[in-house]
C-alpha cells in the first residue's frame, strides 16, 4: 500500500485501485493529513503506463496540500488518478467501483471531480461513499460551480497587489487578462466594475468579442497578451504562462490570475524578483474555487465561504510584504508558509 517516492518526487503513501471487473486501474496517493482528511480532486487520464500515473498523482497530491493548507482549510493534501480505459466503457461501474475504493480508507481521503471526471461520476462514487464533495448542488448548502468564487479570490489579490506594488487602487489601471473562460470573464465584470481599463485575449476569438462588446474591453492578439501595455497582467488560461518569452515581453509590474502553475520552470521565480515584478503566487489566489468545494464537504454556508475567500487578499498582501523584506521570490515565501502550515493539526471550524 506504501511505495517510498523515488528521489524526485514527493514522498507519498499510495493506495493502489484495481478492480478488473469494473476497468477500474488507478491510485489514490496521499501526501500529508496533519490539518485534515487528505482532499483532492479525481483525475481521468490516459496514461501510457503505471509509472507515470503514480509520479503524476504523487506531484497532484503534494500540491493539493500546498494549496489547502495556504488556503487555511481543514484538509491535507491527495489526489486519485485513474487510467481512462480504453474503447467504451460504463462510467456508472467504473465510478460505482472508485466509490467504494475512497470509502474503505474510512474517510482519511475525500475526492471531487477534477480534469476528465464531472459531478455525474461524483454522483456515482457518492452511491458508496459520503467522502466525496463537487456532487449536484444543493439548496442550502455551498457547492455548485466554483469559477465566480475563484475569481472573486483573485480579484482580492490583485487589488491587495496593486496596493502593494502601486499604492493605489485598480481604479484607472490597465489590466491584461489571458483567457476568458470560467474565471476570466467573471474576473472581467469585477475588474470593470472597479474602474479598472480591460485588454482580453482568448484562442477562441467569440469570448474576446464578447468581452469587447459588453465591457468595452480592448482585444490583444493571443501572442501579445503578456506584453501589452499594462499595469496587471492576469494569466487566466492554461498552466506555463510565465516562461522567458513572456517575461522578456512583459511590461505590467504585477502578475496575478487564476491559472495554475504559472511559472513554466522554476528559475521564472528567480527572474520576476530580479525584474521587481510583484509575483501573486497562483495557488494562494486561485483557492477560491477549493474553498467553495471544501465547504460542500463541510457542510458550510455561502457567507463561510465569502469570508474565507476575502481572506486571500489579506494574505496575499502579507507574502507580498515577507517576501520584499527577505528578497525572496515570493512563490518561495508561500512555500515555505504552506508547509509549516500543512504540519498543524487545524479545528474544522478554523
Ligand atoms: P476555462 O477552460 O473555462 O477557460 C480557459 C480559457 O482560456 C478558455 O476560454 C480558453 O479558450 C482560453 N485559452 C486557452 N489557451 C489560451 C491562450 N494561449 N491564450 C489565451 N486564451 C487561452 O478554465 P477556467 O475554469 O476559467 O480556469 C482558468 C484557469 O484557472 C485554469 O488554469 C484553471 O486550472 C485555473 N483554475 C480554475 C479554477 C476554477 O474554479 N474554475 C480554480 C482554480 C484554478
Amino acid at each position: 500500500m506504501t511505495a517510498a517516492a523515488s528521489h524526485d518526487l514527493p514522498p507519498v503513501e499510495y493506495v493502489r485501485l484495481i478492480d478488473e471487473a469494473a476497468r477500474l486501474d488507478g491510485v489514490i496517493a496521499i501526501h500529508s493529513t496533519a490539518r485534515g482528511p487528505a482532499a483532492g480532486g479525481c483525475r481521468l487520464w490516459s496514461y501510457p503506463d503505471a509509472e507515470t500515473m503514480l509520479a503524476d498523482a504523487a506531484r497532484l497530491a503534494e500540491g493539493m496540500s500546498y494549496k489547502n493548507a495556504m488556503a487555511e482549510l481543514p484538509f491535507g493534501g491527495g489526489k486519485s488518478v485513474l487510467r481512462r480505459p480504453h474503447g467504451a466503457f460504463d462510467r456508472r461501474i467504473l465510478f460505482e467501483a472508485f466509490g467504494r475504493e475512497v470509502e474503505k480508507l474510512g474517510g482519511r481521503y475525500v475526492t471531487a471531480e477534477d480534469v476528465g471526471t464531472g459531478v455525474e461520476d461524483m454522483e456515482f462514487a457518492a452511491m458508496h461513499t459520503s467522502h466525496v464533495a463537487g456532487r449536484t448542488a444543493r439548496p442550502g448548502f455551498a457547492g455548485g460551480d466554483p469559477s465566480p468564487w475563484t475569481a472573486l479570490g483573485v480579484f482580492e489579490a490583485m487589488k491587495a497587489s496593486a496596493l502593494f506594488a502601486y499604492g493605489s487602487s485598480l481604479s484607472g489601471m490597465t489590466i491584461a487578462v489571458q483567457g476568458l473562460g470560467s474565471v476570466g470573464a467573471e474576473l472581467c465584470h469585477m475588474l470593470d466594475g472597479a474602474g479598472a481599463r480591460l485588454v482580453v485575449a482568448d484562442i477562441v476569438t467569440e469570448r474576446a468579442a464578447g468581452v469587447a462588446d459588453k465591457l468595452g474591453a480592448t482585444v490583444a492578439a493571443v501572442e501579445e497578451i503578456a506584453g501589452v501595455d499594462a499595469q496587471v497582467f492576469a494569466p487566466c488560461a492554461l498552466g506555463g504562462a510565465l516562461d522567458d518569452a513572456a517575461l522578456a515581453a512583459l511590461k505590467a509590474k504585477v502578475v496575478c490570475g487564476a491559472a495554475n502553475n504559472q511559472l513554466a520552470a522554476p528559475h521564472i521565480a528567480g527572474r520576476l524578483l530580479e525584474m521587481d515584478v510583484t509575483y501573486a503566487p497562483d495557488y494562494v489566489v486561485n483557492a477560491g474555487g477549493i474553498i467553495n468545494v471544501s465547504a460542500e464537504y463541510l457542510h458550510e454556508d455561502e457567507n463561510q465561504v465569502r469570508a474565507r475567500v476575502m481572506r486571500i487578499g489579506p494574505r496575499t498582501a502579507d507574502i507580498l510584504e515577507q517576501a520584499r523584506d527577505l528578497h525572496l521570490p515570493s512563490s518561495q515565501v508561500a512555500n515555505r508558509i504552506a508547509e509549516q502550515l500543512m504540519t498543524q493539526p487545524v479545528d474544522a471550524a478554523d
